[in-house]
Protein backbone atom coordinates (compact mmCIF):
# COMPACT_ATOMS: atom_id res chain seq x y z
CA UNK A 1 0.00 0.00 0.00
CA UNK A 2 1.07 3.48 -0.99
CA UNK A 3 0.42 6.39 1.19
CA UNK A 4 0.23 10.06 -0.83
CA UNK A 5 0.32 13.50 0.37
CA UNK A 6 -0.70 16.47 -1.69
CA UNK A 7 0.35 19.39 -0.43
CA UNK A 8 -1.36 22.89 -0.44
CA UNK A 9 -0.31 24.48 -4.17
CA UNK A 10 -1.34 20.26 -5.55
CA UNK A 11 -4.96 21.69 -4.20
CA UNK A 12 -5.15 25.31 -5.03
CA UNK A 13 -7.75 25.00 -7.72
CA UNK A 14 -10.22 22.19 -9.52
CA UNK A 15 -7.51 21.51 -11.98
CA UNK A 16 -4.67 20.67 -9.55
CA UNK A 17 -7.25 18.33 -7.99
CA UNK A 18 -8.09 16.54 -11.37
CA UNK A 19 -4.18 16.20 -11.63
CA UNK A 20 -4.36 14.92 -8.02
CA UNK A 21 -7.13 12.43 -8.55
CA UNK A 22 -5.70 11.24 -11.73
CA UNK A 23 -2.31 10.53 -9.91
CA UNK A 24 -3.56 8.83 -7.50
CA UNK A 25 -6.33 6.85 -9.61
CA UNK A 26 -3.51 5.53 -11.79
CA UNK A 27 -1.85 3.00 -9.17
CA UNK A 28 -4.04 0.78 -6.96
CA UNK A 29 -1.64 0.59 -4.33
CA UNK A 30 -2.43 4.51 -3.65
CA UNK A 31 -4.72 3.74 -1.27
CA UNK A 32 -4.93 6.56 1.11
CA UNK A 33 -4.54 10.35 0.01
CA UNK A 34 -3.79 13.26 2.77
CA UNK A 35 -4.64 16.48 1.75
CA UNK A 36 -3.64 19.87 2.64
CA UNK A 37 -5.92 22.74 2.72
CA UNK A 38 -5.88 24.96 -0.90
CA UNK A 39 -2.89 26.86 -1.24
CA UNK A 40 -1.58 29.44 -3.56
CA UNK A 41 -2.94 29.68 -7.11
CA UNK A 42 -0.79 32.83 -8.32
CA UNK A 43 2.31 33.83 -6.45
CA UNK A 44 0.19 36.68 -5.00
CA UNK A 45 -2.66 34.67 -3.57
CA UNK A 46 -3.41 33.70 0.12
CA UNK A 47 -3.85 30.17 1.67
CA UNK A 48 -6.96 29.17 2.50
CA UNK A 49 -5.15 28.70 5.86
CA UNK A 50 -4.22 31.89 6.64
CA UNK A 51 -7.27 33.46 5.74
CA UNK A 52 -8.63 30.85 8.17
CA UNK A 53 -6.10 32.68 10.51
CA UNK A 54 -7.07 35.81 9.80
CA UNK A 55 -11.23 34.51 10.68
CA UNK A 56 -10.40 33.42 13.79
CA UNK A 57 -8.02 36.50 14.78
CA UNK A 58 -10.59 38.65 14.01
CA UNK A 59 -13.51 36.91 16.20
CA UNK A 60 -10.99 37.08 18.87
CA UNK A 61 -10.26 40.48 18.53
CA UNK A 62 -13.92 41.10 18.83
CA UNK A 63 -13.91 42.29 14.92
CA UNK A 64 -16.31 40.99 11.89
CA UNK A 65 -15.06 38.01 10.65
CA UNK A 66 -17.43 37.75 7.64
CA UNK A 67 -14.99 39.28 4.98
CA UNK A 68 -12.66 36.53 5.47
CA UNK A 69 -15.20 33.93 5.86
CA UNK A 70 -16.96 34.85 2.73
CA UNK A 71 -13.24 35.08 1.18
CA UNK A 72 -12.66 31.24 2.58
CA UNK A 73 -16.05 30.25 1.03
CA UNK A 74 -15.43 31.71 -2.21
CA UNK A 75 -12.46 29.61 -2.34
CA UNK A 76 -13.96 26.61 -1.84
CA UNK A 77 -17.19 27.61 -4.08
CA UNK A 78 -14.58 28.11 -7.16
CA UNK A 79 -13.28 24.65 -7.12
CA UNK A 80 -16.93 23.02 -6.77
CA UNK A 81 -18.03 25.23 -9.41
CA UNK A 82 -15.15 24.04 -11.88
CA UNK A 83 -15.88 20.41 -10.80
CA UNK A 84 -19.29 20.61 -10.94
CA UNK A 85 -19.97 19.52 -7.73
CA UNK A 86 -21.94 22.32 -6.44
CA UNK A 87 -24.38 19.99 -4.23
CA UNK A 88 -21.22 19.38 -1.79
CA UNK A 89 -21.11 23.34 -0.93
CA UNK A 90 -24.34 23.62 1.75
CA UNK A 91 -22.78 21.05 4.06
CA UNK A 92 -19.30 23.04 3.46
CA UNK A 93 -20.50 26.55 4.52
CA UNK A 94 -22.26 25.63 7.23
CA UNK A 95 -19.21 23.65 8.78
CA UNK A 96 -17.04 26.40 8.25
CA UNK A 97 -19.62 29.70 9.50
CA UNK A 98 -20.60 27.26 12.42
CA UNK A 99 -16.83 26.47 13.45
CA UNK A 100 -16.02 30.16 13.12
CA UNK A 101 -19.19 31.29 15.40
CA UNK A 102 -18.79 28.42 17.61
CA UNK A 103 -18.30 29.52 21.79
CA UNK A 104 -15.19 29.15 22.94
CA UNK A 105 -13.36 29.48 26.13
CA UNK A 106 -9.58 28.82 24.98
CA UNK A 107 -8.44 31.58 22.61
CA UNK A 108 -5.31 28.67 21.07
CA UNK A 109 -7.90 26.02 21.22
CA UNK A 110 -10.27 27.95 18.78
CA UNK A 111 -7.94 28.89 16.23
CA UNK A 112 -7.21 25.22 16.24
CA UNK A 113 -10.20 24.68 15.31
CA UNK A 114 -10.45 27.28 12.86
CA UNK A 115 -7.09 26.83 11.33
CA UNK A 116 -8.16 22.39 10.64
CA UNK A 117 -10.84 23.57 8.79
CA UNK A 118 -8.83 24.18 5.58
CA UNK A 119 -7.81 20.35 5.09
CA UNK A 120 -11.12 19.04 6.83
CA UNK A 121 -13.17 20.54 3.92
CA UNK A 122 -10.83 20.04 1.28
CA UNK A 123 -10.91 16.38 2.43
CA UNK A 124 -14.59 16.27 2.19
CA UNK A 125 -14.56 17.77 -1.27
CA UNK A 126 -12.18 15.77 -2.90
CA UNK A 127 -14.00 12.42 -1.60
CA UNK A 128 -17.31 13.89 -2.52
CA UNK A 129 -15.75 14.56 -6.23
CA UNK A 130 -14.33 11.05 -6.23
CA UNK A 131 -17.60 9.59 -5.56
CA UNK A 132 -19.50 11.71 -7.82
CA UNK A 133 -16.73 10.64 -10.63
CA UNK A 134 -17.68 7.14 -9.88
CA UNK A 135 -14.97 5.97 -8.04
CA UNK A 136 -15.55 4.43 -4.15
CA UNK A 137 -13.75 6.57 -2.40
CA UNK A 138 -14.23 7.70 1.53
CA UNK A 139 -13.79 10.79 3.54
CA UNK A 140 -12.02 10.02 7.03
CA UNK A 141 -12.11 11.80 10.11
CA UNK A 142 -9.21 12.51 12.12
CA UNK A 143 -11.60 11.92 15.50
CA UNK A 144 -13.46 8.96 14.57
CA UNK A 145 -10.19 7.05 13.60
CA UNK A 146 -8.32 8.19 16.27
CA UNK A 147 -5.98 10.56 15.42
CA UNK A 148 -5.17 11.52 19.40
CA UNK A 149 -2.50 14.09 19.68
CA UNK A 150 -1.98 16.26 23.29
CA UNK A 151 0.51 19.78 23.94
CA UNK A 152 3.40 19.10 25.47
CA UNK A 153 5.12 21.76 28.15
CA UNK A 154 6.07 24.30 25.46
CA UNK A 155 2.68 24.03 23.44
CA UNK A 156 3.73 21.76 20.64
CA UNK A 157 1.49 19.32 19.26
CA UNK A 158 2.52 15.16 20.10
CA UNK A 159 1.25 12.11 18.92
CA UNK A 160 -0.18 9.42 21.77
CA UNK A 161 1.04 6.48 21.13
CA UNK A 162 -2.76 4.24 20.53
CA UNK A 163 -2.66 6.86 17.69
CA UNK A 164 -0.92 4.36 15.75
CA UNK A 165 -2.90 1.05 16.80
CA UNK A 166 -5.97 3.49 16.21
CA UNK A 167 -4.93 3.98 12.41
CA UNK A 168 -4.15 0.45 11.71
CA UNK A 169 -7.47 -0.45 11.58
CA UNK A 170 -7.82 1.46 8.73
CA UNK A 171 -6.11 -1.20 6.56
CA UNK A 172 -9.41 -3.42 7.26
CA UNK A 173 -11.64 -0.03 5.17
CA UNK A 174 -9.51 -0.22 1.59
CA UNK A 175 -12.23 -0.84 -0.86
CA UNK A 176 -12.54 2.48 -0.96
CA UNK A 177 -10.33 5.35 -1.64
CA UNK A 178 -9.39 6.95 2.13
CA UNK A 179 -9.48 10.70 1.88
CA UNK A 180 -8.19 12.06 5.03
CA UNK A 181 -7.19 15.63 5.64
CA UNK A 182 -3.53 16.53 6.99
CA UNK A 183 -2.73 19.41 10.00
CA UNK A 184 -4.79 17.87 12.29
CA UNK A 185 -6.36 15.43 15.29
CA UNK A 186 -7.89 15.36 18.54
CA UNK A 187 -7.10 15.71 22.25
CA UNK A 188 -8.72 12.74 24.22
CA UNK A 189 -11.69 15.12 25.10
CA UNK A 190 -12.14 15.79 21.30
CA UNK A 191 -11.02 19.08 21.14
CA UNK A 192 -9.21 19.67 17.40
CA UNK A 193 -5.13 20.23 18.20
CA UNK A 194 -3.28 21.27 14.74
CA UNK A 195 0.27 20.86 14.18
CA UNK A 196 2.75 23.55 12.94
CA UNK A 197 2.91 24.89 9.85
CA UNK A 198 3.21 22.06 7.13
CA UNK A 199 1.83 19.85 9.39
CA UNK A 200 0.06 17.85 6.55
CA UNK A 201 3.38 16.34 6.03
CA UNK A 202 3.38 14.80 9.87
CA UNK A 203 -0.26 13.30 9.42
CA UNK A 204 1.05 11.62 6.25
CA UNK A 205 4.11 10.38 7.83
CA UNK A 206 1.77 8.81 10.64
CA UNK A 207 -0.67 7.18 8.54
CA UNK A 208 2.28 5.09 6.61
CA UNK A 209 3.76 4.50 9.59
CA UNK A 210 0.80 3.37 10.91
CA UNK A 211 -0.21 1.24 8.10
CA UNK A 212 3.18 0.01 7.71
CA UNK A 213 3.06 1.35 3.90
CA UNK A 214 5.50 0.47 1.23
CA UNK A 215 6.29 4.03 0.35
CA UNK A 216 5.15 7.47 1.73
CA UNK A 217 4.59 9.53 -1.45
CA UNK A 218 5.11 13.01 -0.51
CA UNK A 219 3.39 15.38 -3.39
CA UNK A 220 4.45 18.60 -3.75
CA UNK A 221 5.82 21.39 -7.09
CA UNK A 222 9.41 20.11 -7.53
CA UNK A 223 10.99 17.72 -9.26
CA UNK A 224 13.34 16.96 -6.50
CA UNK A 225 14.99 18.20 -3.54
CA UNK A 226 17.75 20.70 -4.13
CA UNK A 227 20.88 20.36 -2.66
CA UNK A 228 20.97 23.86 -1.69
CA UNK A 229 18.18 26.82 -1.84
CA UNK A 230 17.46 27.23 -5.58
CA UNK A 231 16.58 30.48 -4.16
CA UNK A 232 20.13 31.31 -3.89
CA UNK A 233 21.54 28.86 -6.44
CA UNK A 234 21.00 28.87 -9.71
CA UNK A 235 20.31 25.50 -11.43
CA UNK A 236 21.67 23.77 -7.95
CA UNK A 237 22.19 19.46 -8.13
CA UNK A 238 19.48 17.41 -7.62
CA UNK A 239 19.42 14.83 -4.85
CA UNK A 240 18.06 11.74 -6.46
CA UNK A 241 18.86 9.91 -2.77
CA UNK A 242 19.47 11.16 0.48
CA UNK A 243 19.09 9.32 4.15
CA UNK A 244 16.77 10.37 6.73
CA UNK A 245 19.64 11.20 9.15
CA UNK A 246 20.91 13.67 6.31
CA UNK A 247 17.73 15.19 5.37
CA UNK A 248 17.10 15.92 9.29
CA UNK A 249 20.27 17.52 9.51
CA UNK A 250 18.98 19.64 6.63
CA UNK A 251 15.76 20.84 7.15
CA UNK A 252 16.99 21.26 10.97
CA UNK A 253 19.08 24.16 9.09
CA UNK A 254 15.96 25.60 7.21
CA UNK A 255 15.44 22.99 4.05
CA UNK A 256 12.00 23.58 3.99
CA UNK A 257 10.58 20.85 1.44
CA UNK A 258 9.20 18.76 4.46
CA UNK A 259 8.08 19.26 8.00
CA UNK A 260 11.19 18.41 9.98
CA UNK A 261 8.69 16.34 12.38
CA UNK A 262 7.46 14.51 9.68
CA UNK A 263 10.80 12.40 9.16
CA UNK A 264 10.13 10.22 12.46
CA UNK A 265 7.41 8.21 11.68
CA UNK A 266 8.35 6.65 8.77
CA UNK A 267 12.30 6.46 9.80
CA UNK A 268 11.34 4.53 13.32
CA UNK A 269 9.29 2.09 10.78
CA UNK A 270 12.11 2.19 7.66
CA UNK A 271 9.30 3.18 5.43
CA UNK A 272 10.72 5.01 2.60
CA UNK A 273 9.69 8.63 1.57
CA UNK A 274 9.11 9.45 -1.48
CA UNK A 275 8.95 13.44 -3.14
CA UNK A 276 7.04 13.53 -6.07
CA UNK A 277 5.92 16.55 -8.53
CA UNK A 278 2.49 17.11 -8.87
CA UNK A 279 2.77 18.94 -12.32
CA UNK A 280 5.43 16.07 -13.15
CA UNK A 281 4.31 13.11 -12.47
CA UNK A 282 7.07 11.28 -14.38
CA UNK A 283 10.11 12.64 -12.53
CA UNK A 284 11.34 10.05 -10.20
CA UNK A 285 11.73 12.50 -7.38
CA UNK A 286 13.85 12.33 -4.59
CA UNK A 287 13.52 9.26 -2.07
CA UNK A 288 14.51 9.50 1.68
CA UNK A 289 15.76 6.22 2.74
CA UNK A 290 17.57 4.25 5.64
CA UNK A 291 20.28 2.93 3.78
CA UNK A 292 21.67 4.96 0.81
CA UNK A 293 21.82 2.55 -2.38
CA UNK A 294 24.33 5.25 -4.26
CA UNK A 295 26.19 8.55 -3.80
CA UNK A 296 25.72 10.88 -6.78
CA UNK A 297 28.27 13.63 -4.56
CA UNK A 298 30.52 13.80 -1.57
CA UNK A 299 28.45 16.60 0.42
CA UNK A 300 24.52 15.68 0.40
CA UNK A 301 23.36 18.85 0.55
CA UNK A 302 24.07 22.10 2.17
CA UNK A 303 21.73 24.75 4.23
CA UNK A 304 21.73 27.47 6.27
CA UNK A 305 19.11 28.78 8.84
CA UNK A 306 18.96 32.80 11.00
CA UNK A 307 17.43 32.79 14.21
CA UNK A 308 19.71 31.53 17.15
CA UNK A 309 21.71 33.17 19.60
CA UNK A 310 24.56 32.47 21.89
CA UNK A 311 24.81 32.40 25.74
CA UNK A 312 28.28 32.44 26.69
CA UNK A 313 28.91 30.99 30.20
CA UNK A 314 33.21 31.82 31.61
CA UNK A 315 34.68 31.02 34.65
CA UNK A 316 38.07 30.58 36.05
CA UNK A 317 38.90 26.92 36.65
CA UNK A 318 35.05 25.78 35.54
CA UNK A 319 36.68 22.37 33.75
CA UNK A 320 37.48 21.13 37.78
CA UNK A 321 34.25 22.01 38.83
CA UNK A 322 32.06 18.51 39.09
CA UNK A 323 28.52 18.95 38.08
CA UNK A 324 28.86 22.16 36.56
CA UNK A 325 27.42 21.48 33.34
CA UNK A 326 24.67 19.74 34.82
CA UNK A 327 24.03 22.55 37.26
CA UNK A 328 24.06 25.11 34.19
CA UNK A 329 21.72 23.44 32.22
CA UNK A 330 18.94 22.54 35.08
CA UNK A 331 18.68 26.38 34.64
CA UNK A 332 17.62 25.85 31.10
CA UNK A 333 15.94 23.10 31.99
CA UNK A 334 13.75 24.28 34.30
CA UNK A 335 12.58 27.44 32.17
CA UNK A 336 11.57 24.70 29.17
CA UNK A 337 14.39 26.22 26.97
CA UNK A 338 15.32 23.58 25.06
CA UNK A 339 19.42 23.61 23.92
CA UNK A 340 20.78 22.99 19.96
CA UNK A 341 24.71 22.88 20.89
CA UNK A 342 27.01 23.01 23.26
CA UNK A 343 30.34 23.72 22.51
CA UNK A 344 32.51 24.35 25.22
CA UNK A 345 36.45 25.40 26.06
CA UNK A 346 38.09 25.45 29.37
CA UNK A 347 36.99 28.07 31.07
CA UNK A 348 34.05 29.03 28.94
CA UNK A 349 30.96 27.02 27.72
CA UNK A 350 28.46 28.10 24.92
CA UNK A 351 24.94 27.41 24.37
CA UNK A 352 23.64 27.68 21.28
CA UNK A 353 19.41 27.99 20.99
CA UNK A 354 16.90 29.42 18.86
CA UNK A 355 16.05 32.92 19.62
CA UNK A 356 12.17 32.54 19.47
CA UNK A 357 12.22 29.92 22.58
CA UNK A 358 15.10 32.22 24.71
CA UNK A 359 12.74 35.40 24.41
CA UNK A 360 13.86 38.89 26.12
CA UNK A 361 11.76 37.58 29.70
CA UNK A 362 13.74 34.47 29.62
CA UNK A 363 16.66 36.03 28.94
CA UNK A 364 16.42 38.31 32.07
CA UNK A 365 15.39 35.31 33.97
CA UNK A 366 18.43 32.51 33.02
CA UNK A 367 21.32 34.80 32.90
CA UNK A 368 20.25 36.33 36.00
CA UNK A 369 20.06 32.86 37.52
CA UNK A 370 23.18 31.82 36.12
CA UNK A 371 25.31 34.89 37.66
CA UNK A 372 23.51 34.30 40.95
CA UNK A 373 23.88 30.54 41.53
CA UNK A 374 26.66 29.73 39.26
CA UNK A 375 29.06 32.94 40.18
CA UNK A 376 29.83 33.01 36.10
CA UNK A 377 30.06 36.21 34.17
CA UNK A 378 27.65 35.73 31.44
CA UNK A 379 27.14 37.29 27.49
CA UNK A 380 24.30 36.91 25.07
CA UNK A 381 24.32 37.79 21.31
CA UNK A 382 21.25 37.03 19.50
CA UNK A 383 23.11 37.12 15.90
CA UNK A 384 23.85 33.72 14.68
CA UNK A 385 22.99 31.91 12.03
CA UNK A 386 23.63 28.04 11.48
CA UNK A 387 25.40 26.61 8.14
CA UNK A 388 25.67 23.07 7.67
CA UNK A 389 27.30 20.58 5.23
CA UNK A 390 25.79 17.66 5.33
CA UNK A 391 26.64 14.20 3.58
CA UNK A 392 27.34 10.81 4.65
CA UNK A 393 29.82 10.06 2.24
CA UNK A 394 32.05 13.01 3.95
CA UNK A 395 32.74 10.56 6.33
CA UNK A 396 36.17 9.62 6.41
CA UNK A 397 37.18 11.65 3.17
CA UNK A 398 39.53 13.70 3.86
CA UNK A 399 39.96 17.22 3.90
CA UNK A 400 36.98 18.69 3.53
CA UNK A 401 36.72 20.85 6.59
CA UNK A 402 39.80 22.86 5.48
CA UNK A 403 38.21 23.48 2.00
CA UNK A 404 34.91 24.64 3.72
CA UNK A 405 37.16 26.54 6.16
CA UNK A 406 39.50 28.41 3.85
CA UNK A 407 36.59 28.97 1.34
CA UNK A 408 34.72 30.78 3.87
CA UNK A 409 37.90 32.67 5.46
CA UNK A 410 38.77 33.96 1.93
CA UNK A 411 35.24 35.26 1.19
CA UNK A 412 35.74 37.55 4.70
CA UNK A 413 33.49 35.41 6.52
CA UNK A 414 34.53 35.13 10.48
CA UNK A 415 33.86 31.66 11.89
CA UNK A 416 32.32 32.22 15.08
CA UNK A 417 31.55 28.79 16.05
CA UNK A 418 32.50 25.21 14.46
CA UNK A 419 31.16 21.95 15.32
CA UNK A 420 31.60 18.04 13.30
CA UNK A 421 29.77 15.31 15.18
CA UNK A 422 32.19 12.12 15.91
CA UNK A 423 29.40 10.52 13.02
CA UNK A 424 31.09 13.29 10.53
CA UNK A 425 27.84 13.00 8.35
CA UNK A 426 27.44 16.86 8.94
CA UNK A 427 29.53 19.85 9.77
CA UNK A 428 28.28 22.60 11.30
CA UNK A 429 29.40 26.76 11.40
CA UNK A 430 27.90 29.60 12.94
CA UNK A 431 28.27 32.65 11.40
CA UNK A 432 26.19 36.22 11.58
CA UNK A 433 23.16 36.10 10.39
CA UNK A 434 23.83 38.81 7.24
CA UNK A 435 26.22 36.39 6.14
CA UNK A 436 23.71 33.26 5.99
CA UNK A 437 22.84 32.99 2.52
CA UNK A 438 26.64 34.30 1.41
CA UNK A 439 28.38 31.61 2.97
CA UNK A 440 26.02 29.16 1.78
CA UNK A 441 26.43 30.00 -1.74
CA UNK A 442 30.30 29.91 -1.34
CA UNK A 443 30.18 26.64 0.37
CA UNK A 444 28.16 25.03 -2.88
CA UNK A 445 30.67 26.93 -4.96
CA UNK A 446 33.65 25.13 -3.45
CA UNK A 447 32.15 21.68 -2.86
CA UNK A 448 29.95 21.37 -5.56
CA UNK A 449 32.58 22.97 -7.93
CA UNK A 450 30.18 24.52 -10.34
N1 LIG B 1 -2.46 24.10 5.56
C1 LIG B 1 -1.45 24.08 6.58
C2 LIG B 1 -0.44 25.19 6.29
O1 LIG B 1 -0.62 25.98 5.38
C3 LIG B 1 -0.82 22.75 6.74
C4 LIG B 1 -0.22 22.15 5.51
O2 LIG B 1 -0.44 22.60 4.40
O3 LIG B 1 0.53 21.19 5.66
O4 LIG B 1 0.54 25.29 7.01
Amino acid sequence: MKITKFGGSSLANAFQIQKVCNIVLSDEDRKVMVVSAPGKRTKDDTKVTDLLIAVAKARLAGESYKDDLDKVIARYEEIADELGIKQVMPDIIERLSSIAAADYTDDIKYLDSVKAMGEDCCARLVAFYLTNEGHKAKYCNPAECGLYLKHDAAGKAVILDETYTNLAKLKDDTDSLLVFPGFYGVSKDNEIITFSRGGSDITGSILAAALNAEVYENWTDVDNVFAVNPNLVKNPFPITEITYDEMRELSYAGFSVLHEEAIYPVFKNGIPLNIRNTNNPSAKGTWIVSKRSHYDSLVTGIAGDKGFCTVTVSKYMMNRQVGFLAALLKIFSDEAISIDHIPSGIDTVTIVLRKKYFTPEKEAIIVERIKNELGCKVSVDRDLAIVMIVGEAMANSVGIMARAASALSNAGINLRIVNQGASEISMMFGVSESYCSYAVRVLYKELFRY
